[in-house]
Order: structure tokens, then C-alpha cells, then sequence
């Protein structure tokens, strides 16, 4: 029996309900059996609760529906192709751009001087390395790409070196944890260190709402910032880690991945950048019709 197979199996002999699920032990057991199955039913538990209670999500979870601005993420790309897409974005209303780096250091430099150039002075733009620099080149990138004014540098190193992190923050690099932050433990350690300026949340890593909450909680406690982020997830989840950007006040949200593949669910639609999220009970999307195609055996 695969792991998401023996979570759900986990969750139907427990009579997984809005009542019962809020429970921090059988949260906790089906989590060590399946990290995503344990999202999924986190997510259904959490707009099961708030259609019983007749509320938007947001509400529930102590907060309210916000216009929420995302950011757009341009991959590895040439520097010409990426200052194209940047002009798309812009025109279709992204206020904020997220750029991929860390293979070579000169095109990354081109890349973002390509999309600062299309994107006009008053865009937001990030970078993240997802951990492919050195700490040295890190810094040397950072302080040849001032001039573009970046935000921050989400995962400059791998994922392990916290103390180089810390190091890189001593020498004015706005450092963002993604790949170093997937729990309470690796949040506290790098509080403790001051490795890092804000954290990325995404409810796939960290297994739900629930636990994400307590993590925001935590990162606002120690005076870091924070990011609600995605992996590849369906509208479903961007929909869910949207109703939690609205009651955590992140400093970055990045929401976009649904529009780069197949929509499994009627939303949420991005009008001029902004995640729209409809006023109703629950995450406010349903699986479009035909979902069935997507089943698959665990
Ligand atoms: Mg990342």
C-alpha cells in the first residue's frame, strides 16, 4: 500500500471530520504517513468547517477577504526572452515579478536587468536561487544587482547552510528561507542563528493551514517576515494558502502556479495581478466538471 493510500485509510478509521480533525495527534500521525495527503485533508477539513458555518475561509481562519496582490515568476530564460515576458506582465496588470537565477552569474544579472527594464521602476522584483549559489557569489550577485533594486534573494545557498545565510545578511543581503524552512524546528534554529529576513509558506511543505498558521505565528513572534508561496499546486491549494495570505499579512505573496497548468477547479482567477477570491463559504473554488480525468490510484 502506497503512503497516500495508508493516510487516507488513516483518516477514514479515525471518521475524519470538521469535529474531530482540528486534533493536533491524528493530525500529527497522518502527516508522518503522507506530508501531502495530510495537506490535501487538512484543506477539505478547513472549508468543510467554514461551509458548515456559512463563512469565507478567511473569516474562519480570524481574518478577512483582502485584495491580494501576486507576484509572476519568469524561469531560467535568455535575458531577451524574460524582458518580453516582464512587458506581458506588466501590461496584464503584475505589479510584482519573482526571477529565477543561480545558474551563471552574468546571465542572471541580464535577466534581471532585462526585467527591471521592462517592468518600469516602481515593479516589485525577487530573485531565487532555489539554493544554486555559492555564498560568494551570492554576495558578488547581490551587490552587482543593487543598482535593480531587489527585494529580497529568496534560497541563495543550499538548503543546509544556515550559518552562510546569516553571514550573507551581515554583508546586507536580504535573505529568504524556501528550501532551509519546512518546520517549526528549521524555523527556530534559523531564528536563532538570524539567518533569515522573512520565510516562505507553502501548505504542501509544511502539511496544511493548520500548521502553517502556527508557523506565521512563530516567524511574527521573532520578528520575521513572511512569504505564502506554492509548489506546482492546483487551484485548490493556491486557493487555501490564499485565504491564509489574507489573515497572515505576508510581506510577499507568490500565488501563480495554477495558471501555468491545467485547471482542475473554477478558480481562483488573477485580474490584474490580483488573486480574486469569491465571497462565499469555504475556499470559494469547486472542481470543474470532468474532474474525474485527474483521479488517479494512489
Ligand atoms: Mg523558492
Amino acid at each position: 500500500m502506497k503512503k497516500c493510500e495508508k493516510a487516507l485509510v488513516l483518516a477514514e478509521s479515525y471518521s475524519v471530520s470538521p469535529e474531530t480533525y482540528f486534533d493536533d495527534e491524528m493530525r500529527g500521525e497522518i502527516a508522518e504517513t503522507s506530508l501531502s495527503a495530510a495537506t490535501a485533508i487538512d484543506i477539505a477539513m478547513w472549508d468543510l468547517r467554514a461551509k458548515m458555518d456559512g463563512l469565507s475561509l478567511a473569516v474562519v481562519m480570524g481574518g478577512s477577504l483582502k485584495d491580494l496582490q501576486t507576484d509572476f515568476t519568469i524561469g531560467i530564460m535568455d535575458a531577451e526572452e524574460a524582458g518580453l515576458e516582464a512587458t506581458r506582465l506588466t501590461n496584464e496588470g503584475f505589479r510584482s515579478i519573482k526571477v529565477k537565477i543561480g545558474k551563471s552569474l552574468s546571465e542572471d544579472l541580464d535577466r534581471v536587468r532585462a526585467v527591471r527594464n521592462s517592468s518600469g521602476p516602481s515593479a516589485k522584483i525577487y530573485v531565487d536561487a532555489n539554493g544554486g549559489y555559492d555564498p560568494e557569489s551570492a554576495a558578488r550577485f547581490w551587490e552587482k544587482a543593487s543598482e535593480y533594486g531587489l527585494e529580497f534573494f529568496e534560497q541563495p545557498v543550499p538548503a543546509d547552510m544556515l550559518k552562510e545565510m546569516a553571514s550573507l545578511r551581515e554583508r546586507g543581503v536580504r535573505v529568504c528561507a524556501d528550501e532551509s524552512f519546512t518546520d517549526e524546528a528549521s524555523l527556530n534554529k534559523m531564528i536563532q542563528l538570524e539567518a533569515v529576513d522573512l520565510v516562505n509558506i507553502k501548505l504542501m511543505k509544511c502539511g496544511g493551514l493548520s500548521p502553517a498558521m502556527r508557523l506565521a505565528r512563530t516567524a511574527k513572534h521573532a520578528g520575521v517576515e513572511t512569504m505564502v508561496g506554492c509548489m506546482g499546486d492546483v487551484g485548490i491549494s493556491v486557493a487555501a494558502a490564499a485565504h491564509l495570505a489574507c489573515c497572515i499579512e505576508p510581506r510577499q505573496v507568490d500565488l501563480d502556479s495554477h495558471l501555468n497548468i491545467e485547471q482542475i477547479c473554477n478558480g481562483p482567477d488573477v485580474v490584474r495581478g490580483s488573486v480574486v477570491l469569491p465571497d462565499m463559504p469555504g475556499i470559494g473554488v469547486g472542481l470543474k466538471e470532468g474532474w474525474q480525468k485527474w483521479k488517479t490510484e494512489c
